[in-house]
């Protein structure tokens, strides 16, 4: 079970997440908790990091004095006793000061970008703070909590900021340290998001990365299933925090949830589902704050299945247009090469059409690169002298997901039909045919995923 920031970051949502453990402790043999670290922690962590770059001590330290605070009030209105209370600010001091000390030597090396490596040493201690607080409140209850770091656990590769964990190495990992403590009656509480290089260099899974952490440790434990908890009642048809009216979808197939997380739906990772699908893990989402919904489920394809246009959602894209036609691989491999410098993760060619006179490619930033990633990704595109005669701007992914959406042309026509006064830049159905890709500019982005969202709650 994987607890969001959006849980853990309140004193509700921890008092949530032990009334849900306490109650599911006794339907099941075994548990395993991932924990994220507090809502906006992590944004906090990266700041520090960039200040501690270019040597703003002041900036950084105020940033480490607020985390402080805040984890401490946070503890503070926990039911802790004092032994429990007390270890738990030890716990915390030591964490901040080690990080304070890491973002001190990056501030004397006086280097001229912060890379990604760096990074991923400080915004560590984020999941690591949240893991001991949830293990202490579980201990206090008279549940068998243990932190777990999962630097211990998710191996990966040398992607720093978006690395891939290893899964045979991490399943050997899951044998030796985690396995034998669910044999003795504990609850692991471990830490989502990170992991540690072959050589043991710390290492992140990308923004959103704790999704990822429950599906690996699923995968390597032999789970049953994988629950990931979180504040909204589960899939929807939309992102309900950018349209009101959107509704769970009770069920879904591994390959639409993958879709949906790969085309910007933040709540998922987009690397997640696959390790599930290829085990059949069924993966549940529900509501932290609602624990009473069922939540949705997604598992394998059901035969038969109707089809449909089930949801929408969308995702900031990178535009390149130029005005003549040739072969698109060179500048595909260039702007690969420039995000991975970036930020460690890859590119996708989404879209690209061409006529005899013009060209236009739109790559897709998959979310787990971090909100920074399609800005950084564009300068460092206009400062290239390789995409010279490429105008690069951002553009609107909107991503319809479906049952079947390829066998039944007239979905297809419905949804361009919705799109009336809406200029479409390039279009795209998805290998899987459960996608279909619009690309249109910023300004638009809004309006067609209203009037397509409109489209699915009619046809529902
Ligand atoms: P957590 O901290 O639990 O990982 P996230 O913020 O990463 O939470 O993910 C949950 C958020 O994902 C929701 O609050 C919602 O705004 C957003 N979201 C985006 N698309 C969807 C969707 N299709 N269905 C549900 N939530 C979505
Ligand atoms: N704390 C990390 C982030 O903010 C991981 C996660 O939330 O899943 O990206
Ligand atoms: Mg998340």
């Amino acid at each position: 079970m994987k607890f969001g920031g959006t849980s853990v970051g309140m004193t509700t949502g921890l008092s949530q997440l032990l009334s849900i453990v306490l109650y599911e402790h006794e339907r099941w043999t075994n548990l395993i908790l991932v924990v994220s670290a507090l809502e906006g922690v992590t944004d906090a962590l990266i700041e520090a990091a960039h200040l501690a770059q270019l040597n703003n001590q002041r900036g950084y330290r105020r940033i480490v004095a607020t985390l402080r605070t805040r984890h401490l009030a946070l503890i503070e209105h926990l039911p802790l006793g004092t032994t429990e209370k007390s270890a738990l600010q030890t716990d915390l001091d030591r964490l901040l000061f080690d990080m304070l000390d890491t973002c001190q030597s990056v501030a004397e090396r006086h280097e001229d970008t912060l890379k990604p490596e760096i990074a991923d040493k400080i915004v560590h201690v984020g999941e690591r703070l949240a893991a001991r607080v949830v293990a202490a409140l579980l201990r206090q209850n008279n549940l068998r909590g243990v932190a777990l770091d999962a630097t211990d656990l998710i191996i990966t590769n040398n992607a720093y900021g978006n690395a891939t964990p290893d899964l045979a190495l991490t399943r050997e990992r899951i044998a030796n340290n985690l396995l034998p403590l669910l044999k003795r009656g504990i609850i692991p509480v471990v830490t989502g998001y990170i992991g540690s290089s072959v050589t043991g260099k710390p290492t992140t899974l990308g923004r959103g990365g704790s999704d990822y952490t429950a599906s690996v440790l699923g995968v390597g434990s032999d789970a049953r299933e994988v629950w990931v908890w979180t504040d909204v009642d589960g899939l929807m048809t939309t992102d309900p925090r950018e349209v009101d009216n959107a509704r769970v979808i009770p069920t879904l197939s591994y390959e639409e949830a993958a879709e949906l997380a790969y085309f910007g739906a933040r709540i998922l990772h987009p690397r997640m589902i696959n390790p599930l699908r290829e085990k059949m893990i069924p993966l549940r989402i529900r509501n932290v704050y609602t624990p009473q919904q069922p939540g949705t489920l997604v598992r394998e394809k059901v035969a038969g299945m109707q089809p449909a246009i089930r949801a929408v959602t969308s995702i900031q894209g990178l535009g390149m247009s130029t005005n003549h036609s040739g072969s698109l691989a060179d500048l595909a491999k260039l702007v690969d090469v420039k995000l991975s410098e970036i930020t460690g993760s890859n590119t996708d060619v989404m879209i690209s059409s061409q006529s005899s006179t013009q060209s236009f490619v739109c790559f897709v930033i998959p979310t787990s690169a971090g909100p920074d990633a399609l800005h950084s990704l564009q300068v460092a595109l206009s400062e290239s002298e390789e995409s010279d005669g490429w105008n690069t701007r951002p553009v609107q992914v909107v991503t319809v997901i479906g049952t079947r959406l390829g066998e039944i042309h007239t979905l297809t026509a419905d949804i361009l039909l919705s799109l009336e006064g809406v200029p479409i830049l390039a279009l795209a159905q998805g290998p899987s045919h459960c996608s279909l890709s619009l690309v249109v500019e910023t300004q638009y982005g809004e309006i067609a995923v209203s009037r397509i969202h409109n489209l699915i709650l009619k046809s529902s």
